[in-house]
């Protein structure tokens, strides 16, 4: 069937809440690197949609296992066991720190069951504060909302949920001082996304594990954008020798299902009682199966590998052209394929030009343009994404 753009698009203005800021764009299909619209135009895909589609679109073992798993069973409820949410809750675990695994269907529910367990784990002793990070971004439901510390967020949903100290980024003094006894954890992205690609450096993470650890406070890491393989290893934490107590998973765990997991250590994961927590999807098996066979392509592929060596040879690249642009491009930073380039002007209309070029990136935090293409990429799509960004940047200049 053809699918008719302006129609579909009218459709839209009809019928859906318009609650986000859409490009004229219909998309249809997906393979790999590349994105159809409803005009059979192709699309250079370097930002993956947040990179939840980091193994790139309809990935053909992922798609098998859907089917596969979609025959078989869709939905199981949480009162019965299944082979797939065991099996993915093991791939977590043994890939990570040991803990144990609640699922459910996004980053912001992985962010409230970690906010949860933090204050249900605290309530003998009546602790319940939480120190996040400016700039940081947990998601939109209540609680995470009330814990990303970023004001245009919260504008018009007063009053926020108590509890949640701010403090700025990179500044362990900063943690020290805003501790008091009512304190139960620190939460953090190690690599800031929606903030603009920030990160943490290796003495303010360490020192945030031993401050923990002096003050029995819980480390929570949000590694819902930079977990899976990301950075170019499994988790972001990976990279600074610390554990979590707490960590939380979802954009790209399912390769484009909807998936999430907060995983915790198995002595603080008790305390989620029965009848404390739940959702009615999480760890359904047809996203499991999903999640599976993403932790499969991810060894058998290498991409964990790609993944580094795709990264420095994007930053490399990226470099280069910040040179070629210097009253433009003011820095690239990143680890692996999580890459921010931070421009001296606003880029949404940098990103727009670049869309109709074929090239889809995204700007974050106003001036930074997010460059995640999928951890399997290769040289050829990344010399053809700079090639589009280099003459965007001409005329932009
Ligand atoms: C996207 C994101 C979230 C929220 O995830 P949703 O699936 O949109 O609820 C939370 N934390 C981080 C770091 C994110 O990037």
């Amino acid at each position: 069937m053809k699918i008719d753009t302006n129609s579909t698009i009218e459709g839209f203005k009809k019928y859906v809440i318009p609650n986000y800021i859409r490009n004229p764009v219909v998309l249809t299909r997906g393979k790999g690197v590349y994105l159809w619209d409803s005009d059979g135009r192709r699309y250079l895909d370097l930002f993956s949609g947040w990179a939840v589609s980091s193994l790139g679109h309809c990935h053909p073992r992922v798609a098998s296992a859907i089917i596969r798993q979609a025959k078989l069973l869709v939905h199981a409820p949480n009162i019965f066991y299944t082979a797939a949410q065991g099996r993915l809750a093991k791939l977590i675990s043994n890939n990570s720190f040991g803990g144990l695994c609640f699922f459910c269907n996004s980053g912001a529910e992985a962010n409230e069951a970690a906010i949860k367990l933090a204050r249900i784990h605290y309530s003998p002793q009546e602790k319940y504060k939480i120190i996040t990070m400016h700039n940081s971004f947990h998601g939109r439901t209540m609680a995470a909302l009330a814990a990303t510390a970023q004001p245009k967020y919260h504008k018009g949903f007063s009053p926020m949920l108590e509890g949640f100290t701010f403090v700025p980024f990179n500044d362990l003094e900063a943690v020290k001082r805003a501790v008091d006894d009512k304190t139960c954890a620190v939460m953090l992205e190690p690599i800031q996304g929606e903030g603009g690609i920030n990160i943490a450096s290796q003495e303010y993470l360490k020192g945030l594990r031993r401050l923990c650890d002096e003050l029995r406070l819980l480390l929570i890491l949000d590694e819902v954008q930079c977990g899976m393989g990301r950075t170019g290893k499994y988790f972001a934490y990976h990279h600074y020798g610390i554990t979590p107590d707490i960590m939380t998973l979802a954009k790209s765990l399912g390769n484009g299902t909807a998936i999430g997991t907060m995983v915790a250590r198995p002595d603080l994961a008790n305390s989620l009682v029965p009848g404390s927590h739940a959702s009615t999807f999480g760890g359904n098996p047809l996203a499991c199966a999903a999640g599976i066979a993403v932790f499969e392509t991810i060894e058998m592929e290498r991409l964990l590998d790609n993944a580094s060596e795709m990264g420095t040879y994007s930053m490399e690249r990226l470099n280069a052209l910040a040179e070629k642009f210097p009253g433009l491009m003011k820095e690239v930073r990143g680890i692996g394929l999580m890459i921010g380039i931070e421009l001296e002007k606003e880029g949404a209309t940098l990103v727009k030009k670049c869309l109709e070029r074929g090239l889809i990136l995204n700007c974050t935090h106003e001036n930074v343009i997010r460059f995640m293409p999928p951890l399997n990429v290769k040289k050829k799509h990344i010399d053809a994404g700079i090639a589009i960004l280099e003459d965007t940047l001409e005329e932009y200049k």
